[in-house]
């Protein structure tokens, strides 16, 4: 799938130019995320990563956090809030407009959505100017109801 392709290739270009080095680890843990279906708590992207990995080479669950919170840094991986869980940046390639992450408080699905410029716009324009408050992060989270979740469920919404 080229999307994948694609967040394995942005994340070692990004790493590169930011200095960091390709370790072994590092190249395993992006095999994870770029295959991960769902956000994963970085237990589990531990043990998936652990799972990659030549049993010659080790990993522990410090050096997972420590690469998890790296790589937000650099915007190739989100937080989902409250429990913390990982996602890989779908749109590492769009050099423009913030995308909002939905998460489902059913099912916990995540994902990043692409918002239109002129939408989102607006939006940002009142929190610079109105509030006083620079929007930073090329993502912002809302929570709601997923589209699967409404349908099984119609007292929800
Ligand atoms: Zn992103
Ligand atoms: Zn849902
Ligand atoms: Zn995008």
């Amino acid at each position: 799938m080229a999307k994948v392709d694609n967040f394995q290739e942005m994340c070692v270009k990004t790493l590169k130019e930011s200095g960091s080095r390709l370790t072994k680890p590092r190249l395993a843990l992006i095999d994870c995320l770029a295959n991960a279906k769902v956000a994963m708590s970085p237990k589990e992207i531990f043990q998936r990563t652990e799972s990659l990995l030549e049993k010659s080479e080790s990993i522990d669950t410090v050096t997972v956090y420590r690469i998890l919170d790296r790589f937000a840094e650099l915007g190739l991986v989100h937080r989902v809030s409250p429990n913390g869980d990982y996602i890989a940046c779908t749109h590492l390639s769009c050099a423009t407009s913030p995308h909002i992450m939905t998460r489902c408080t059913q099912c916990q699905a995540a994902a990043e959505m692409h918002i239109p410029e002129d939408i989102i716009a607006p939006l940002l324009w009142f929190m610079r100017t109105q509030k006083k408050f620079e929007p930073k992060e090329h993502l912002f989270q809302l929570d709601g109801i997923c589209e699967f979740c409404v349908n099984k469920d119609p007292k929800t919404v």
